[in-house]
């Protein structure tokens, strides 16, 4: 027997429908390359994104198509987020933080036919131009006598933005179509191989900002000022421009301007309330809150994931700042969320310190997410908060494949395979122990690189702290620690190594620490420990 509801797809140009008509005044402020603010509202972006539709229908985009973007964060990209997904096209976000070669051989594999930029970034337009001969169409995100000078010699028909949404009026409503369909994409890093392609879809969208909003994941209302540090060029920064229309919450762009005293005073001038972002972000921030020995005036919670929270940072947030943390876990296959970390009801009564154990385990899954930790022969492990295995994921906003990848699907009997080693508790806390490529295998036993990572960076000496192995020919792999020092600290090995007594079990503390400038990160704010690896690793004696 069906059951007789009525059967509405859930189409991401619902979400903006909506914002426009409960919202409509509510405030987007976008920090801009050309420096100064700008401010729009909810109704303002709908119909903005309805000429987006117009205008890309206007240069020949077929349903979908992908039209690809090299943008900030910011209201032009909201624009097109809304106007490209909700008309039938594919969003396809691409990071310029990678090389231009390798921007170039994304955009050619995604088939982009139409490209909008930042104009900041059009020096990497005009090196890849001519290495993306099926682009038909190049958009510069700005006004019409903004153009860069130099692009019009290398793209003669580039477009402006401004004069694009000028020109045409605003579809009349929004096409309605199959809920599965592509909505966005977005390639993952790959340090191994080439990018691999996630391909999103309204329904995963939506069932993902709805899960993202609720009180134990993001919890976002139409009180909160909310301010996503995460990129709109990586997974949709982490959903926020979605969840954020799905509440109806203010939303604040940074733009460019990503450092500590930036996004300090930013969050002071729009009341931001709620702030998500990678640990190296945080980093900047509560340096900036030291300065100023305060607390942005409205900030209520961060969000902190991809990459692990160190206990020291949750601290600092929380007992001196008395900011909330959630820590998160995601991944760009997973839309990107897969848990968060708040507490229940009966860890309220425990002491900080048995608080902050729950705190720094990347949280349970969100309704949606299903989740299992096997060991290497496929088997359930029992969920003891101790045993560690690789970490399998499965639900409806989790990719089942990559585009066009000429590899079989990853799934395993239905599953994903995360690539991550965790614990699972028996509340369902999930931690993650390591990528498995990182952990340390030390006489067959596993050492968690991320574990040690987050010890040391509660010495008071250390900045930035990466555990890696160093082969070793009697227990095949031992820990080595790479260590960035706070300015002015005066840390030695020894100190480094008497800090990890009585905190690990003693064949968990490193054998060596190396002391450098700076550790290298990759385009998506994770450290690249393959490229530390060959670069520490070799100037061994
Ligand atoms: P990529 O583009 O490299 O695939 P993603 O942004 O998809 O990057 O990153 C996913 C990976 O990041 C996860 O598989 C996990 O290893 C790591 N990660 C994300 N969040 C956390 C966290 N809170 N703690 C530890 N690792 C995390």
């Amino acid at each position: 027997m069906r059951g007789l509801m009525q059967e509405h797809g859930l189409m991401i140009s619902a979400l903006i429908e909506f914002a426009a008509l409960y919202h409509g005044d509510t405030e987007i402020v976008s920090r801009r390359v050309e420096g100064d603010f700008h401010r729009t509202s909810y109704a303002e972006v709908r119909e903005r994104a309805r000429r987006v539709a117009r205008a890309i229908e206007f240069l020949g985009a077929d349903a979908g198509e992908r039209v690809g973007t090299l943008a900030w964060n910011g209201y032009r990209h909201l624009e097109l987020y809304y106007g490209v997904s909700g008309s039938g096209r594919v969003l396809h976000t691409v990071n310029p933080r990678l090389h231009p070669d390798q921007i170039a051989w994304i955009i050619n594999h995604a088939g982009d036919r139409i490209f909008a930029f930042e104009t900041s970034f059009a020096p990497i337009i005009q090196a890849i131009a001519a290495k993306c001969p099926q682009v038909r169409e190049w958009i510069a995100l700005c006004d019409a006598d903004a153009v860069p000078a130099g692009l019009r010699d290398v793209i003669p028909g580039v477009h402006s933005y401004e004069a694009l949404v000028a020109a045409h009026a605003a579809i009349d409503v929004w096409p309605l179509f199959d809920e599965n369909l592509a909505s966005s994409m977005c390639y993952t890093s790959g340090t191994t191989g080439h990018p691999k392609a996630v391909v999103y879809s309204h329904r995963s969208t939506v069932l993902h900002a709805y899960a993202a909003a609720l009180p134990d994941a993001l919890n976002l209302s139409a009180r909160d000022s909310v301010l996503p540090v995460v990129p709109m060029f990586h997974v949709n920064a982490w959903g926020l421009p979605y969840s954020a229309a799905l509440v109806g919450a203010k939303l604040v762009l940074p733009g460019p301007a990503l450092d500590g005293a930036s996004l300090f005073a930013l969050m002071d001038a729009e009341d931001v309330t709620s702030a998500a972002g990678v640990p190296t972000i945080w980093l900047g921030l509560l340096g900036a809150m030291r300065e100023q020995a305060r607390a942005p005036r409205a900030l209520a919670r961060v969000i902190i994931g991809g990459a692990a929270a160190p206990a020291s940072m949750i601290a600092e947030f929380q007992d001196r700042w008395g900011v909330e943390v959630r820590h998160a876990w995601g991944m760009t296959e997973l839309s990107p969320l897969g848990t968060v970390c708040t507490l229940k009801n009966k860890h309220l009564a425990v002491s900080p310190q048995a608080r902050m154990a729950v705190q720094v385990k990347q949280g349970r899954p969100l309704f949606g997410v299903e989740v299992r930790v096997v060991d290497a022969q496929g088997m359930d492990l029992p969920w003891d908060g101790r045993s560690m295995g690789d970490l399998l994921v499965r639900g409806p906003w989790i990719a089942s494949d990559y585009f066009q990848s000429g590899q079989p699907s990853p799934l395993q009997d239905g599953w994903f395979p995360t690539g991550d080693v965790v614990t699972i508790d028996p509340d369902g806390f999930v931690q993650i122990m390591d990528r498995s490529k990182d952990v340390i295998k030390s006489g067959g036993e596993w050492i968690s690189s991320i574990e040690i990572e987050n010890i040391a960076m509660g010495h008071p000496g250390v900045a930035m702290a990466a555990c890696i192995a160093m082969p070793d020919p009697k227990w095949d792999e031992r820990p080595l620690l790479v260590v960035v020092r706070k300015p002015g600290a005066d840390v030695g090995e020894d100190d480094i190594k008497r800090f990890f007594v009585d905190k690990v079990a003693k064949w968990w503390i490193p054998d060596a620490v190396r002391f450098v400038d700076a550790i290298p990160m990759g385009a998506t704010g994770k450290m690249l420990k393959n490229r530390l690896r060959e670069r520490v690793l070799d100037q061994q004696p």
